[in-house]
């Protein structure tokens, strides 16, 4: 079984000659006859080894890594992470009002997204007794003029970032690819230039950002895209009084799903700091995936089997709306066995793992080798499910949302509640 299991392993419970999967010591087998199912279970190694693993090779620059809190907005994820130094990158006033109940610090905020609100924009000036954000990063002419008008009624400077569309193609699924001329995100060349010639009043230009896609997977890309920045930020800082002081490398690099070899954070990093150190430049990312990614499964029942001549399908009790990945871009996720015994039994038939909902879209996993044992009551692990998963997950078909439960060692802690049919209406 190739999955990417570094904090989710088979042991064997104290006298007990089965294995059970695993997170950290804690029984996954044991969490589900606890919480039910279906059921988010993350590992607090799993977010915290690669948050560290980025700082560390970040070291050498002053750098700021802000924690992508739409790939998984938990607060006590956020509040581990904050702890550990993050920063946050927000898409939306809900986002940044659960950065302040994490009392997230206003100077490792900073505003991403395409369509920024008025009541958002006043909301992130006025954080921390107006002390603010540290950069709205800014896609297009309207926004800034909102922006500003915004600031100008506060009576203060929004500062800001431009986010700029390198053209880059970023090799990765065309939904989660962004920087391309074709995609709705950020301003072409010409447009930065233009905008920063004429900066209103209440704007204050500190910045440049990029984010050309998710699920990188080649550092090329990454590297064609850091150069063209860096030329934009040397001509930029031609005409402008106040040179550009930090840069924003946007959303962190792919994680192993399947088979896929990522760059390895080492790399990423030693990239950033070849390009940026003695630039005088902070450098900020903003990884999501990176980070949680594997740090969390999705636990689901077999409810029933049902086989074809083709294939079986096995109907288990999660769904596209506990996790959208697969049914919305087509994500790969690796499926196994809670059960260690059922893993490797030679008797794996193709199947497919399927939810309740009523839509073909809603299949977990296609075509799947899973031991023909596999049965009603079986749990299966949905692994790769730390970032997109919950944060995705809404109630169709009136499913209440899945609780979710944090692993620190031999500990573990209900971090969210399942939702109820009394939380629907
Ligand atoms: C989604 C997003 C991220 C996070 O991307 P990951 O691939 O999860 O690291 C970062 N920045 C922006 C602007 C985004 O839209």
């Amino acid at each position: 079984m190739t999955a990417p299991l570094d904090n989710f392993s088979y042991q064997n419970p104290k006298n007990s000659k089965k294995g059970f999967l695993h997170a950290e010591n804690v029984s996954i087998a044991k969490l589900a006859e606890k919480h039910g199912t279906p059921l988010y279970v993350y590992s607090e190694k799993g977010f915290l080894e690669p948050f560290k693993a980025l700082k560390r090779a970040l070291k050498p620059i002053p750098h700021t890594i802000c924690f992508a809190v739409k790939s998984n907005s938990n607060p006590k994820v956020l509040a581990l992470l904050k702890q550990a130094g993050a920063g946050m990158d927000l898409v939306s006033g809900g986002e940044l009002y659960l950065a302040r109940r994490v009392k997230c610090p206003g100077n490792k905020i900073v505003f991403s997204g395409v369509g920024k609100t008025e009541r958002e924009m006043k909301e992130a000036l006025a954080y921390q007794q107006g002390k603010g954000i540290f950069s709205f990063n800014v896609e297009s002419v309207e926004e800034l003029n909102l922006l500003n008008s915004v600031a100008r009624a506060k009576k203060t400077k929004a500062p800001v970032a431009l986010r700029f569309n390198p053209d880059v193609d970023a090799k990765t699924h065309p939904y989660i690819s962004t920087g391309l001329k074709k995609n709705k995100f950020g301003l072409e060349r010409s447009e930065v230039f233009e905008l920063a010639k004429n900066i209103p009043s209440n704007i204050q230009l500190k910045g440049l950002s990029i984010h050309i896609g998710s699920q990188i997977l080649d550092l090329s890309a990454l590297e064609e895209a850091f150069l063209k920045l860096k030329e934009v930020v040397a001509e930029l800082n031609r005409f402008l009084k106040t040179p550009i002081s930090f840069v924003d490398l946007g959303g962190g690099i792919g994680i192993t799903y399947k088979d896929e070899v990522p760059p390895k954070i080492e790399d990423y990093g030693a990239l950033i700091v070849k390009h940026f150190s003695g630039t005088g430049l902070r450098i900020l990312i903003e990884p999501g995936r990176t980070i949680a990614g594997n740090a969390g499964v999705l636990i689901t029942k077999t409810l029933f089997r049902k086989s074809r001549d083709e294939k079986d399908f096995l109907v288990v009790d999660a769904a596209m709306n506990d996790l959208m990945r697969p049914s919305l871009y087509q994500g790969y996720h690796a499926i196994i066995p809670v059960e260690q015994e059922l893993a490797n039994r030679g008797d794996e038939v193709n199947s497919d793992v399927v939810g309740p909902v009523c839509e073909s879209a809603d299949c977990l996993g296609a075509n799947r080798a899973l031991s023909k044992s596999i049965s009603s009551g079986d749990l299966l692990a949905i692994l790769s499910a730390g970032a997109y998963g919950f944060s995705m997950a809404g109630t169709y078909n009136s499913r209440p949302k899945p609780a979710e439960v944090m692993v620190k060692g031999s500990t573990s802690r209900l971090i969210r509640k399942r939702e109820t049919y009394q939380d629907l209406p």
